[in-house]
């Protein structure tokens, strides 16, 4: 088998070792948010009534909260939040926003080809969206209209760069050697794609914060350490219980994502697999100047097994990616979040990446649970007589698209025809992923194949050929 960059030009043990010796195990962004954007909300107790109960304070339970408020004013919204708003996956990403809704071209385009043009018009139309929010609502997430750059950083993926900007794509720019490490001196990279502007980078606990501040103020009725137990619609609506109250409303949307569903039907819809994420001390000056990065673009190398970095609004670098870990029983469990070995290969990583940044030090480590689904973007669905909506499984591309379920949501609730709800993406559930023991085998001998086509030319083998046959398969 042959080698990849990472294990040629590996840096120094004690390099690895100097950048984790301090590290926290904390995600930065909540670290980061000011004390007046993390009130304690409190419990529900008894009973409320309300038109719209939405389960889980994510982006997709707070969009669908923000747009049910400006569709119907005088609705009254309770979001109901497990623990606290924006703690899992939207308070500990990447942050990079991107327009597509289907985790690429590339799987939507195998997917559903015919709708292509028109999911790529409404992902535009929905990052334009979320683009003008913050002037909109007056919010503040650090939304940068930066664009992505994708370095080639093996010989192989020359040739996919090549066929990407082939395309003809508008905002698509193809950059040889020296202009992709004149964009951003990465001495891995042999020539890179830009996508100019179907992506934007944000501070993603601000986001969730500011999300939920601008729904309270528009009168929604958030309470948190409220887990939701059960749905109940033996009577004319919906009622959802917690511990201590309920919450009887005509219409509920689940907005849970990789949790366990409160729907039977969905329980084997995601996986959970784990991803895990460095954030530097923020860059001198001078270190800067040593890397260039001037347009700040999030950058996701071309491999399978990929990694995402970008800056910060203080010049920090998060690096995240690459190791995939799927845990027997797809569960979500504080303890899964530790793995030393996945960080310390990422700073291995980084500094193969950066080898002019040596002495860096990583302050933040941490982990999440990538929502994963067999078609690698989100589900939707109703049931209960069309008094339950839900979306789940955007396979760590969530940000954007987290917005867009919420108007699909409500539109399902509403009965409405319209070039959302139409689309074959929405109308057609995917594949469960199988019980145990057979997840556990499938995932990980999956992500074994990928490993192995990294090191091997980008050589798919039978596997992820038959996968890629049938339209199933694994990605993070
Ligand atoms: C490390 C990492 C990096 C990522 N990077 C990116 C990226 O750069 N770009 C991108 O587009 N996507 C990225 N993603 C994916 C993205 O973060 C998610 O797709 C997105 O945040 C999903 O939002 P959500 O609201 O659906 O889910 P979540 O943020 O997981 O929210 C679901 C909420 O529901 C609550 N809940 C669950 N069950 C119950 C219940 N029974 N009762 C009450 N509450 C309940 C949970 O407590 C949780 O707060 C990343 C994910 C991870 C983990």
């Amino acid at each position: 088998m042959g080698t990849t960059v990472f294990e040629r030009q590996r840096p120094a043990a004690s390099v690895v070792r100097h950048s984790l010796a301090d590290t926290r195990h904390s995600v930065f962004w909540r670290d980061d948010l000011p004390e007046s954007l993390l009130p304690d909300r409190p419990a529900l107790v008894g009973t409320h009534r309300a038109d719209l109960v939405i389960v889980g304070a994510g982006y997709t339970g707070l969009w669908t909260a923000l747009l049910a408020s400006e569709r119907r004013p005088d609705a009254r919204i309770v979001v109901l939040e497990g623990q606290r708003v924006g703690w899992a996956a939207s308070g500990r990403n990447g942050g990079f926003c991107e327009a597509s809704l289907t985790h690429g071209a590339e799987n939507g385009m195998s997917r559903w080809p015919d709708e292509m043009p028109l999911l790529e018009r409404l992902g535009m139309e929905n990052l334009d969206a979320i683009e003008a929010a913050e002037a909109k609502y007056g919010m503040d997430f650090q939304f940068e209209r930066t664009g992505e750059l994708a370095p080639a950083i093996e010989p192989h993926q020359l040739a996919w760069l090549e066929e990407w900007a082939a395309e003809g794509e508008e905002g698509v720019v193809l950059l040889d050697q020296e202009a992709a490490r004149a964009a951003v001196n990465s001495p891995t990279y042999l020539g890179a794609v830009w996508e100019q502007r179907t992506c934007g980078m944000l501070h993603p606990a601000r986001l969730a914060a500011e999300l939920a501040r601008v729904c309270e103020e528009r009168g929604v009725q958030i309470f948190e350490r409220s887990p939701a137990t059960g749905l109940d619609t033996s009577g004319p609506g919906v009622t959802v219980a917690t511990r201590d109250g309920r919450v009887e409303a005509a219409h509920a949307v689940l907005a849970t994502n990789v949790f366990p569903s409160l729907l039977k039907r969905n329980r084997l819809m995601t996986v959970p697999v784990y991803d895990y994420v460095l954030m530097t001390e923020p860059l001198s000056a001078e270190q800067m100047a040593s890397i260039g990065w001037k347009d700040r673009q999030g950058i996701g190398d071309m491999a399978n097994q990929f990694h995402y970095y970008r800056l910060t609004q203080d010049n920090r670098i998060l690096f995240g990616g690459y190791d995939a870990i799927y845990h027997y029983g797809r569960r979500v469990r504080p303890e899964y979040e530790n793995r030393p070995a996945s960080w310390e290969r990422l700073a291995g990583h980084f500094f193969t990446t950066f080898p002019q940044l040596e002495g860096l030090r990583f302050t933040h480590k941490w982990a999440g649970a990538i929502d994963t689904s067999t078609q690698f973007t989100a589900f939707f669905g109703t049931a209960r007589d069309r008094r339950v909506a839900y979306a789940a499984g955007f396979t760590g591309l969530g940000v954007g698209p987290a917005r867009f379920a919420g108007e699909v949501m409500l539109d399902l609730l509403d009965g409405v025809k319209n070039e959302r709800t139409e689309l074959e993406m929405v109308r057609k559930r995917p594949l469960p992923f199988p019980p145990e023991p057979a997840a556990a085998i499938g995932i990980n001998a999956t992500r074994w194949s990928l490993d192995r086509a990294d090191h091997n030319q980008g050589r798919r083998n039978l596997l992820l050929k038959t996968l890629d046959a049938l339209g199933l398969g694994f990605d993070s």
